[in-house]
């Protein structure tokens, strides 16, 4: 008896398989000398403890492994399991488990009994076959394979985020040249080195494969909600991988230079199948060999001119500032006795190419590309100036000037110091100076906001809310900031005596501003019905093509001047 364990143990040894035994009743358990070995633990020891198992699997395998025993202990179910063990060392391998119970006569459970068998070099050749059969084995990318799934994979997490995703086809522009004339050694140097460079440009979660020979692929997930934005995105991606692909490569001692051709094309959830992606991919890589090389096309149309479009207005915005081309357009701000209280300064840019661009068509741009900073700051030291120069004349030196502020500008962290700045240097009274900012702005950064606007609050720059009721309006960050004015937005005054709700959204927010102490000014009042509404539920300023249309300084001055022949208004 004692000759056959010894024999079993040894077995055991060679096999590298252990066994265990539980007597139900009793609660005892056995481990033979290869299950401790397995483990890494002493045999003079009692085996461990249920509760301390867990120290000897990963959580994922307890998981499991617990899952099946509480199992087993219940209705008896044997298991087979493949499970990741931790050895006293830390060192991690895995383990093929199986277990059963044994019932007596009468049916009841009384041993629990397993096998463990050690197979990590088995899941170490399953792994090295998978990765050989999802990896190219030259730049270690993805493969079609394993590229073919992430796109799949892509297109399901988009479809259910609605964000957009970008396939980018990549391919070097004479590849061919450099592998006839420095052989294919050097050829898969620069493949290799291409491969490193193009991981460095994306971010985790985008994926990098090699389809073959010269030509890679590139998947971008979590692209902009809205199709032209995340055309945009993707743009600066590409822009990213020409420049960083066109540095000179050392490879083996040859200077050598290479471009790539890219081609993309933008897609989300429900679309076609992965082939026919990557072929709109192709095709684009091909338009884009045809400009020319070393460059990029979007396979949309619509998208290639919307980039090309927008990529055109900022080069001209760049220069806008520098050539004078700003312009301010003054739209008269009126109280209920038609008296003109001041003006909104609206930006226009005098491009000579594309003539008179209202502030949304680049206004959005100029935010993004950070032109916006120096731009704002035009339009206060201007506004400022004009102030200045109002400031001599009795018709006009109690006018207030209302400045859009962005938020770009807003959230800088000196702004504040620059606005006193510029009312130092321009030496104006500071409330005659009004700043608009949008609910969007105030909620970006509470903290910041409320700082910010206690500061040029206290030295007298007033504040008024712009585009009021159409964000998320909220009584609790009202109270705490120091608005002197809500802008009741125009969309609610063009529907007053259209919408019977929009009356109601009218009045309760003049009775909002009433309870908070703040005046209230109605934007894009354009009819005497309009006007005798707000005027009938307490809102007393007024600004909108009924008064005027926003005009340049003369036009406004010529405004100013003609109160008296004009019977609508007078200067306040
Ligand atoms: P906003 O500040 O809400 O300006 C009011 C807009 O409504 C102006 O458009 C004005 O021309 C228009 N408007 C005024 N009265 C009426 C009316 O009775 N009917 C209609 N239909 N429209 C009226 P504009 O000049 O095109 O400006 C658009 C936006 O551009 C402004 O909206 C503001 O957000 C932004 N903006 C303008 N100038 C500047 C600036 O200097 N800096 C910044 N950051 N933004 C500016
Ligand atoms: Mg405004
Ligand atoms: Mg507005």
């Amino acid at each position: 008896m004692k000759e056959s364990t010894a024999e079993l143990q040894e077995a055991q040894r060679i096999s590298h398989v252990g066994n265990w035994q539980l007597d139900v009743a009793t609660n005892h358990v056995v481990w033979s000398d290869e299950l401790y070995r397995m483990f890494g633990l002493n045999s003079k020891l009692p085996p461990p403890n249920y509760a301390e198992h867990f120290r000897l699997f990963t959580s994922e395998s307890w998981e499991r492994l617990s899952a099946s025993m509480l199992r087993i202990q219940k209705t008896g179910d044997p298991y087979e399991l493949e499970l990741e063990m931790v050895r006293a060392n830390g060192e991690c391998r895995w383990m093929l488990a199986r277990g059963e119970a044994l019932r007596n006569t009468s049916g009841a459970i009384t041993t629990l009994r397993g096998v463990a068998m050690d197979i990590t070099e088995r899941k170490s050749a399953e792994e090295q076959i998978k990765h050989l059969s999802d990896y190219d084995t030259l730049t270690q990318l993805p493969n079609r394979r394993l590229l073919m799934d992430r796109l799949k994979h892509a297109t399901a997490s988009s479809s259910r985020s609605k964000k957009n995703c970008a396939l980018l086809f990549i391919d070097l522009d004479n590849f061919k040249t450099l592998n006839d004339i420095l052989g294919h050694d050097i050829g898969d140097m620069l493949l290799k080195k291409v491969a490193e460079r193009l991981s460095a440009c994306i971010r985790e979660g985008d994926t990098v494969a090699r389809l073959g020979g010269d030509e890679f692929v590139i998947i971008l997930e979590n692209m902009s909600e809205n199709v032209l934005e995340a055309a945009n995105q993707v743009e600066m991606v590409g822009f990213k991988i020409l420049t960083t692909l066109n540095h000179p490569y050392d490879l083996a001692g040859n200077h050598h230079i290479s471009t790539p051709s890219i081609g993309i094309t933008l897609f989300s959830g429900h679309m076609e199948s992965m082939e026919a992606l990557l072929k709109r991919a192709d095709i684009a890589m091909y338009q884009a060999k045809k400009a020319g090389r070393n460059t990029l096309r979007f396979y949309d149309p619509e998208m290639q001119a919307a980039v090309i479009a927008r990529a055109a207005l900022e080069d001209d915005l760049r220069h806008a500032l520098a050539k004078n081309q700003f312009k301010l357009y003054f739209q008269l701000q009126a109280n209920h006795n038609r008296q003109i209280t001041g003006a909104e300064v609206l930006l226009r840019w005098q491009c000579p190419k594309r003539g008179l661009v209202p502030p949304l068509d680049f206004i959005p741009l100029a935010e993004e590309t950070g032109q916006i900073l120096p731009i704002g700051q035009w339009v206060l030291e201007t506004a400022c100036a004009q102030l200045k120069l109002w400031e001599g004349n009795s018709l006009t030196r109690d006018l207030q000037l209302a400045v859009n502020v962005s938020a770009r500008q807003f959230h800088q962290a000196d702004y504040v110091e620059q606005v006193c700045k510029v009312l130092r240097s321009s030496a104006i009274k500071p409330d005659r100076l009004k700043l608009e900012l949008t609910e969007s702005l105030v909620l970006d950064s509470i903290e910041d906001t409320i700082i910010k606007m206690h500061a040029l609050s206290e030295i007298g720059v007033h504040f008024s809310m712009d585009d009021f009721g159409i964000g998320y309006s909220s009584l609790s960050y009202l109270t705490q900031l120091p608005f002197d004015q809500l802008k009741i937005d125009q969309s609610f005054v063009r529907n007053i005596s259209v919408k019977p709700s929009n009356e109601v959204i009218v009045q309760t927010i003049i009775g909002m501003a009433k309870s908070l102490r703040m005046d209230v000014i109605a934007e894009g009042v354009e009819t005497e019905a309009q006007l005798a509404f707000l005027e009938q539920h307490g809102c007393i300023a007024y600004q909108g093509y009924l008064f005027s249309r926003p005009v340049p300084l003369e036009a406004f001055e010529q405004l100013l001047n003609q109160t008296h022949s004009y019977p609508k208004y007078s200067v306040a």
